[in-house]
């Protein structure tokens, strides 16, 4: 863990020096650079307290996301495979002395169910969540759901692009996972804090800090190269949680030339039988977790930030202005839960927490156009080798927007074609034509005039 330097984090957060305006400000005007910034600068973001300062910081988060991915949201949704697990997070209700827990693992065939109903809503994107059981998750049976996964097809509609979060694994077996066709593999380490994770993990696999940590470092090693880091706000003191998760991304970046493709940042919620989840040992107010996500955006703008539907509607359409490029939508997390919803059973009894935004992902898609986003369903940087070093190459210089904001047009022209209502169809149709007489790239509008065109005509899959 000699990348996590605890004392030295505590330094900064009770560095005085950092908390004088004068300096927030100065990093400000650097932060709009989107060059990214030191942990000793993220660490003065964090402390500023002036609300003139914190509108100035969400102010700029906004400016920078927008530079480097455009006003895209890209959106997509878990897949529960089983909620066995053999660990025993206090925060969890998956855990394995939850034994109120009514436990589930889908078959392959409920799987299959799972992912049409997934494709029927128009998801392109789903994230394969797993509790840690060895068998009901491990390697061969996550290939056999893989497969079973893309194999799905609706009237030519199918999941373009699977990523994992599950259980870390060893070297190899990372590789076998690498072989399955995946896009991310996502791992949070819920806590940096070395005495927290003993306390929060009593026993089973996850227990060892240390494993988990270098889970990514493994991964890349096997050749993942889209690698997905984060924390679980709430288990400790935030400012902490939030300039360690930077070192992780700062330390992959420094030894592999890649940062994370993503950073996720769940933030703990009521969950069965979890009696850390019941009264979060630090809890982060929303205030804070604007704070938060600003000063990520800021310290690593070229990385993807992820928000859940564990939180509110309401808070959530504030999250995206700052900074957020990737949300789930119309999630539920109990294995089955897709199917069950529909025939009402008790998806409850079984799932891993409470969600905050319980909206269709057709409620979701019209919202996001009103606020002025538009939602991608693109998944063509993994399909056209766009991954690891090339992916980073494009953002870290500015240059992926060109590329989100034409394949978001395309994709979310499809799913208007194929799955909205009419009155979404209409918003979104006009939302469309807004954007494109915004273009000011003849060439780029041209493109996607283009690519509208092929959509329309019933081509599928249209991307560049
Ligand atoms: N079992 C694997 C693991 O723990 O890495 C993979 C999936 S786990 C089901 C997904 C994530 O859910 C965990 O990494 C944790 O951050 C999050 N989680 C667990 N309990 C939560 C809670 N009460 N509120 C919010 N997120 C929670
Ligand atoms: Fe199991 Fe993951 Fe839940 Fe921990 S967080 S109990 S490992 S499913």
């Amino acid at each position: 863990m000699e990348f996590i330097n605890e004392d030295y984090i505590f330094n900064l957060i009770n560095d005085n020096s950092l908390k004088n305006s004068e300096y927030q400000s100065e990093v400000l005007v650097k932060a709009r650079n989107a060059k990214g910034l030191s942990l000793k600068e993220s660490a003065a973001l964090l402390s500023i307290s002036d609300p003139e300062l914190i509108s100035e910081l969400h102010q700029t988060a906004k400016e920078v996301k927008e530079k480097i991915y455009g006003n895209r949201l890209v959106l997509f949704a878990p897949l529960y495979i089983t909620n066995l697990c053999v660990n025993n997070c206090l925060y969890c209700a998956f855990r394995r002395d939850n034994k109120d827990l009514k436990r589930k693992s889908l078959t392959i065939d409920e799987i299959k169910a799972e992912t049409e109903f997934l494709v029927k809503q128009g998801q392109k994107r789903i994230l394969l969540v797993a509790g840690e059981h060895p068998k009901k998750s491990d390697i061969n049976f996550i290939g056999e759901a893989i497969n079973t996964i893309y194999n799905v097809n609706f009237n030519g509609n199918n999941i373009r692009r699977l990523n994992v979060n599950s259980a870390p694994m060893t070297v190899d077996g990372f590789k076998v996972m690498k072989s399955f066709g995946i896009g991310t593999y996502q791992c949070f380490q819920e806590t940096y804090h070395y005495s927290t994770y003993k306390k929060m993990h009593p026993d089973g696999p996850k227990r060892d800090y240390g494993w988990r940590l270098y889970a990514m470092d493994r991964a890349l090693q096997a050749g993942i190269d889209d690698v997905g880091i984060g924390a679980l706000f709430g288990l400790t003191d935030y400012k902490f949680e939030t300039l360690a998760l930077l070192s992780h991304a700062f330390n992959l970046d420094e030894k592999y030339g890649i940062g994370p493709h993503t950073i996720s940042v769940p933030r703990l919620e009521p969950a069965f039988n979890a009696p850390a989840a019941e009264k979060p040992p630090f809890a982060v107010s929303d205030e804070e977790f604007k704070n938060i996500i600003a000063v990520i955006r800021l310290a690593v703008p070229y990385t993807g930030i992820i928000l859940s539907t564990r939180e509110r509607a309401e808070l959530r359409r504030e999250l995206f202005e700052l900074g957020i490029s990737q949300i789930s939508a119309g999630s539920r997390t109990s294995p089955g839960a897709y199917k069950e919803s529909q025939e009402s059973l008790h998806e409850h009894e079984m799932e891993q927490f409470q969600l905050g935004d319980h909206r269709t992902l057709e409620e979701v898609v019209k919202d996001c156009t009103k606020l002025g986003y538009m939602p991608s369903f693109c998944t063509a940087c993994y399909r056209s080798d766009r991954t690891g070093d090339r992916f980073m190459e494009l953002a870290k210089t500015g240059n992926i927007g060109k590329i989100c904001v034409p394949n978001a047009i395309s994709t979310f022209e499809e799913y208007l074609n194929d799955f909205a209502s009419e009155e979404t169809k209409s918003i979104g149709k006009d939302f469309i034509s807004k954007e494109i007489d915004g273009l000011r790239n003849k060439s780029t509008k041209n493109k996607v005039i283009k690519m509208l065109e092929r959509v329309d005509s019933g081509d599928r899959d249209v991307f560049f």
